[in-house]
């Protein structure tokens, strides 16, 4: 049973992506997790092997490719590690289209390029300590002066905070009481004036990717840094989630399907050092996990498909976000079980897997919203 027909072009793709996991990133991976990094020159190589950002039009700089290569990478960069894909996914499939999608002839010409490159990694600031799930709460505050706009407030819990080179900033203009028409959005650079990193946060999992804090102290930019039309800013977040959503299940669900595949492997042809016992038990366990991921991987590719299409499928996203994050993380605690005394060792993959996906459910929206929004849809 097959949803997606990847072209040749495509599987080709695939073990290019595969060999440069297995070279730059497989032997490393490791050594980055200790440190809690995704060293800076990695992004300048995924960028040469053109691993990054596939859809931007060749006229800046990409490739003008399907996001089907985009779906590869991701699928690919999570079988070399559950973790060290969450920060490129995010560059390429949610904050670099901002600028794609929305910004200036100007702007393209002068972001995009360095997001293809690996030159510039883009980040997207909306959470702040009191605006977290309720994007409207947003208190960072964006005034006018003259040419310039003056932006003061602190972002929280920002993916790439820390290495990133320019932030999609969602801040209000404090003179407009309705939160949906008072947020627009800025493109700030790294080095600007009252631009300063803080804390970077030291996770359960995700190491290789960094969340960090961003403040903003008078900090002086010129008009042009408004990406779109001013106080569209809410309507330009909502339009971008469902791609969003899309990358996070896709993320979870490739999470789930690698760590199975790794247990039934040891299942099969057990180490000197573990067995998983071929009990009937452990049979069905597996049997039930193959059959839920079966059947969220062909919802997932359907909805792959519908999004490149380019159908509204808010809801359907949604659902996938919640469901196959959800299973993420169940697929890794159960194979945790079948590993036995192993998998309570950091050793066994299903373990660092449950750490990497477990802050999934919270992030690019809550699994609480996630049914909130289809609640709605239904009119419940
Ligand atoms: C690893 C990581 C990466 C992140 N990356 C980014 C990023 O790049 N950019 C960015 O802007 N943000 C980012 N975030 C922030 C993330 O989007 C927020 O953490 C998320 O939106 C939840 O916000 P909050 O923590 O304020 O929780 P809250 O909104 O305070 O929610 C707390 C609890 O209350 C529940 N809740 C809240 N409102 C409702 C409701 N209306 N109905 C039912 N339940 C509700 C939630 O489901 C949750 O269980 C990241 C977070 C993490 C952990």
């Amino acid at each position: 049973m097959k949803i997606l027909n990847y072209s040749k072009e495509h599987i080709e793709f695939r073990k290019k992506a595969r060999a440069f996991m297995e070279k730059e990133i497989i032997p490393n991976i490791q050594e980055w997790e200790a440190a809690h990094d995704f060293p800076r020159d990695v992004w300048y190589r995924l960028g040469e092997a053109g691993l990054l950002c596939a859809t931007i039009p060749v006229e800046y700089g990409g490739t003008g490719r399907d996001l089907l290569y985009d779906v590869i990478v991701a699928e690919e960069l999570l079988r070399a590690d559950s973790s060290c894909g969450g920060g490129v996914v995010l560059h390429s499939w949610i904050t670099t289209p901002y600028i794609a999608v929305f910004g200036s002839e100007e702007q393209k010409k002068k972001y995009l390029p360095k997001c293809v490159s690996g030159e510039c990694i883009a980040a997207v600031g909306m959470t702040e300590p009191d605006a977290g799930s309720d994007l409207t709460s947003i208190t960072t505050t964006a005034v006018e002066d003259g040419d310039d706009v003056i932006i003061n407030g602190t972002k929280i819990f920002i993916s790439c905070g820390i290495c990133c080179g320019v932030v999609v900033l969602a801040a209000r203009d404090p003179e407009i009481e309705n939160p949906y028409k008072a947020l627009s959005l800025y493109l700030v650079e790294e080095g600007t004036p009252g631009f300063t990193k803080g804390v970077k946060y030291d996770k359960m999992g995700l190491h290789t990717q960094d969340t960090g804090e961003l403040i903003f102290t008078d900090c002086r930019i010129p008009k042009t840094s408004m990406l779109g039309k001013k106080g569209e800013g809410f309507k330009m977040l909502m339009l971008e989630l469902q791609q969003e959503r899309l990358s996070i299940a896709i993320m979870a669900l490739g999470t789930a399907e690698h760590v199975l595949e790794e247990t039934i492997e040891h299942y099969k042809k057990p180490s000197s050092k573990y067995v998983i016992p071929k009990t009937q038990v452990n049979q069905f366990a597996i049997a039930e996990m193959a059959t839920d991921i079966k059947m969220q991987r062909l919802f997932l590719d359907k909805l792959i498909e519908e999004h490149m299409a380019g159908s509204n499928i808010v809801v359907e996203t949604s659902m996938a976000k919640y469901k196959m994050t959800e299973l993420a993380r169940d697929v890794c605690d159960r194979c945790i079980d079948l590993h036995g005394d192993f998998g309570t060792t950091e050793a066994c993959i299903a373990v660092k897997s449950l750490l990497d996906v477990r802050s999934m459910s919270i992030f690019a929206g809550t699994n609480e919203i996630m049914r909130q929004i289809i609640s709605k849809f239904m009119k419940l």
